[in-house]
């Protein structure tokens, strides 16, 4: 059986982002990734979105974590070679009414030390972007875009490199806590490691039960998306977001520029029972198609070409508000159990910081010596 220090159950963005920052030290460590690539979960079917921070509670490990993501992503870009650009976000208002919305997130924002927040006139908007109108909307110069498959792709392949062992197509069946170690049973095999990180997405509730009755549900909530023509790629040059739905946690329905020069219309917000449930409807393309032409009238409707889905794993009901922070501790019944979950939006943008804590907990365990030494 063979024998590892750390085990990272799932290679989406969160275990790659922690498998990276383990690979910085002598450290014996596998990621089982049951898919046959990283990036397979929601971590490839997001919206590839730099979070600022201006959205989540001050105080939250949300805001907290998001705020220490965005502030390493260049440094990452640069180091790991993945492709990011500081496009900034207007979140826009139609009335008067909901100027108050954009005060109440810029001061959320400022709170939360997020820098260059701006309310500016409709003109103003309009001159950057000359297909929205609106009344006014708040500038958010540090948000930006990526290619989430490629910052996972980057992470995981560099960690790789540095010795982290990735095993895919390999899913974890069972776990069991012995004396001073886990046994790791998978379909290839059983393994053994002093710490298991439980990143497993959406089946972070069935890796807990594993080992204890867990003490959180998970609620998946899908977001689908419409891609647009590279023909269309011209409507926007910044993200633009309407004001937060507050009712389900969600932002509502944006719109984001990407690399590729396709245009993302999205997400949609749906609590569904299956989370393998990845299907994209008649019905929602029709409300994202409506709520974007609130923002861009002109937008034609054969400017779609394709449609996807990715899964939110939150951790609260649509009944209890959709809200709720993430969960990122060592299980007080099982020493040596780290959990890593509800990790929904800004999950992408929080991962490296994310990283960063995780290797803390792990080195209440276990010696951390940076492998240069
Ligand atoms: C619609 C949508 C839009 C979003 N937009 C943004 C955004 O713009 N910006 C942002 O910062 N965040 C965004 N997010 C959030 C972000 O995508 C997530 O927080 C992040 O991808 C979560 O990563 P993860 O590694 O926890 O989960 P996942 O990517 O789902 O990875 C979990 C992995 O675990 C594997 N796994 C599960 N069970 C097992 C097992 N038993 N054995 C082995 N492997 C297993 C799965 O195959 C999967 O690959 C969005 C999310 C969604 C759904």
């Amino acid at each position: 059986m063979k024998n590892f220090q750390v085990a990272i159950v799932g290679g989406g963005v969160i275990g790659s982002a922690i498998a990276w920052e383990l690979s910085k030290y002598k450290i014996d460590v596998v990621v089982f990734e049951m898919s046959s690539d990283v990036a397979s979960g929601a971590s490839k079917a997001n919206s590839g979105v730099v979070h600022s921070g201006i959205n989540s509670a001050t105080g939250s490990l949300k805001a907290r974590f998001c705020v220490e993501g965005n502030s390493m992503f260049q440094t990452l870009a640069d180091t790991l070679g993945f492709q990011l650009k500081w496009v900034g976000k207007w979140v826009v208002t139609k009335n008067q009414q909901d100027v108050k919305e954009l005060e109440r997130l810029q001061k959320i924002g400022n709170a939360n030390k997020v820098l260059g927040l701006k309310i500016k006139d409709g003109s103003e908007v309009e001159e950057k972007e000359p297909n929205i109108s609106c009344y006014k909307a708040l500038w958010v110069p540090t948000a930006g875009i990526i290619l989430p498959y490629e910052f996972t792709i980057a992470l995981a392949e560099n960690a790789a490199e540095n010795n982290v062992k990735f095993l895919l197509e390999t899913q974890v069946t069972g776990l069991k806590k012995q004396r001073d170690n886990f046994k790791i049973q998978t379909n290839k095999g059983d393994f053994q490691a002093q710490i298991v990180v439980n990143a497993a997405g959406l089946n972070c509730r069935e890796i807990v039960s594993m080992v204890e009755e867990p003490d959180f549900q998970v609620y998946p909530c899908r977001g689908e998306y419409l891609v647009l023509d590279k023909n269309y790629s011209s409507l926007v040059n910044a993200m633009i977001y309407p004001v937060p739905v507050k009712e389900l946690g969600v932002l509502g329905v944006h719109i984001t520029p990407t690399f590729e020069g396709n245009i993302l219309l999205g997400p949609s917000a749906e609590f569904i029972d299956d989370p393998k449930d990845k299907r994209t409807t008649r019905e929602m393309m029709n409300m994202l198609l409506k709520e974007t032409k609130e923002l861009i009238p002109a937008l034609p409707e054969k400017a779609v070409i394709s449609a996807y889905s990715g899964i939110r794993c939150k951790l609260a009901s649509a009944e209890s508000g959709g809200w709720a922070d993430y969960r990122i501790e060592e299980s007080k019944n099982t020493s040596g159990l780290i959990n890593v979950v509800g990790i929904e939006s800004p999950g992408l943008t929080a991962a490296p910081a994310i990283a960063k804590e995780v290797t803390k907990m792990i080195s209440k365990h276990i010696d951390v010596t940076p492998s240069t030494q």
